[in-house]
């Protein structure tokens, strides 16, 4: 063959493996993951298969059982599903049903030390969900609750997938594709090895080992918590509304409590998030008031983690007969991880279908979809900086909360405010998307007359204040 090789020219013999990496009928892949990610690919790729008219076989191998509750059965997460990922999945006729969302929400409340909005969402059809990823939180006294993670990866057991419950322990590259051990059964060999493992690091050291070039995404600790409550108390405290917190705490990005059917989950998300940050969020007086007088909110909650989150993706996530999907591959910034697990899930499953599965196939058309989403979680990155300078702002708080107060309160009012708050908040559209909206002259000279607005109260306020003194004196 080396003959071969050297006359014909190296180019092309490339050409002609990258096209002999194709998926053919009998082909074998294997998901590691059955998270959203590794579920998404898995029943988008037996979807095209199915078109395509092409037999495969495909194991997701899942070291976790979603039906337990507790952290056995939990893919750490806040369980916001977006808008914007409702639709997608809609579009491709996958409708999420009713017993697995815990609340519909249609309201954000924003709550800063200079006062509470409501936003409302900007139109009927922009309605997002709460979820549970697994089966509910430890100490949950419910049996049948029904989480998204388990939910998909049944869908995709219908569709044909194998659901191995194993973890896998070894990877290895063998002459015509890759091998995967497992503890207890014997090893199997794949055409293709998709990596779906979300941050677990051991297992993406693992894959280190079948994809060189690969780099580990950069991450940092995040926190939640579950607090049970009647439903009656979770409806009357948060109603069907996300609760969102831009206080001036150190360290804290993003602080938000998720109302649940009779929980309500805590999240925190900044820089290395630990338990004096979580004590002085919990005890800050516009976190108390979402919760009944005599909820004992500072009390160590039984359901509370300190779950890693990607601040910097993984580098070229893919090699010959491998890929890395959601988390470890490319996620989006602090919002949507799920939504980004299905355009990485699918845009890997289209190109290992439809293209190949060479190293080259995934260059062409699976990177692209991934440079896409770091560069908008560039932006992401400014816009996060911009939120923590507001955050220290108590005059530009103010100002936001007066301005999106206007928009909120007149019909005919354009909702420029509202919604980049409520983009930010859901994750449902691109930062480039939303910082262009931001950056709009209307929102930008409704927001400095709006802080304007609420300055001149004040200076009238002091001024007031200093007459009646000098007179009392
Ligand atoms: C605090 C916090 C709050 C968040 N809130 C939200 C939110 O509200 N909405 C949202 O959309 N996103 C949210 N995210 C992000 C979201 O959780 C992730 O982006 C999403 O779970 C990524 O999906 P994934 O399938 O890539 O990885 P994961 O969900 O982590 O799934 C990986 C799976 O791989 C399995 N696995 C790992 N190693 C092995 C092995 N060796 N063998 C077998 N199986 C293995 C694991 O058991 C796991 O089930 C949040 C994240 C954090 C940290």
């Amino acid at each position: 063959m080396d003959w071969f090789r050297s006359l014909i020219g190296s180019n092309f013999m490339s050409h002609m493996d990258a096209h002999e990496m194709e998926l053919t009928n009998g082909s074998r892949i294997a998901v590691i993951g059955g998270g959203p990610a590794g579920s998404f690919f898995s029943y988008y790729a037996l979807e095209y298969a199915r078109r395509f008219g092409l037999e495969i076989e495909l194991d997701i191998f899942e070291a976790k059982d979603f039906t337990k509750i507790g952290a056995s059965g939990c893919n750490h997460c806040g369980g916001i599903v977006s808008e914007s990922l409702v639709q997608d999945l809609a579009t491709d006729g996958l409708v999420i049903p009713s017993d697995i969302i815990q609340r519909t929400i249609s309201t954000y409340t924003l709550h800063t030390e200079q006062g509470t909005r409501i936003i409302r969402t900007p139109s009927e059809e922009h309605r997002i969900a709460s979820v549970f990823r697994g089966s509910g939180p430890r100490g949950c006294l419910e049996k049948n609750t029904n989480g998204f993670d388990n939910y998909m990866l049944e869908l995709c057991r219908q569709h044909g997938a194998r659901v191995i419950r194993e973890k896998v322990t070894a990877l290895e590259r063998t002459q015509d594709g890759i091998r995967v051990g497992c503890g207890k059964s014997p090893n199997r060999d794949y055409d293709l090895l998709v990596g779906a493992v979300g941050l677990n690091n051991k297992t993406l050291e693992l894959f280190k080992g079948v994809c060189p070039a690969y780099s580990l995404p950069e991450t940092t600790r995040a926190y939640i918590s579950e607090f049970m409550m009647k439903p009656v108390d979770v409806e009357g405290s948060l109603g069907s509304s996300m609760h969102v917190f831009l206080l001036n705490l150190p360290q804290i990005t993003f602080g938000a409590l998720i109302p649940k059917y009779n929980y309500v989950t805590l999240v925190l998300l900044g820089e290395d998030i630990d338990k004096e940050i979580v004590h002085n969020f919990v005890r800050s007086d516009q976190v108390r008031a979402c919760f009944p007088e005599d909820y004992p909110v500072d009390q160590i909650a039984p359901c509370q983690c300190y779950p890693y989150i990607n601040v910097k993706q993984g580098r070229h996530p893919f090699a010959d007969r491998v890929v890395l999907i959601g988390d470890s591959g490319s996620s989006k910034l602090y919002k949507n991880g799920i939504g980004a697990a299905l355009i990485t899930g699918k845009a890997a499953a289209s190109t290992a279908i439809f293209e190949g599965i060479s190293e080259k196939h995934f260059a062409k058309y699976y990177a692209p979809i991934c440079k896409d989403l770091d560069r908008d979680n560039m932006v992401g990155k400014l816009i996060f900086g911009v939120t923590r300078l507001i955050q220290k702002s108590s005059i530009i708080k103010r100002g936001i909360l007066h301005l999106v107060e206007r928009e909120q309160s007149d019909a005919a009012a354009s909702l420029r405010m509202s919604s980049v708050l409520w983009d930010t908040f859901t994750g449902s559209a691109g930062y480039r998307n939303i910082l262009r909206r931001f950056l709009h002259p209307g929102l930008l000279f409704g927001l400095i007359r709006s802080t304007i607005g609420t300055l001149v109260p004040t200076f009238n306020h002091q001024k007031h204040e200093k007459q009646e003194t000098r007179q009392t004196l």
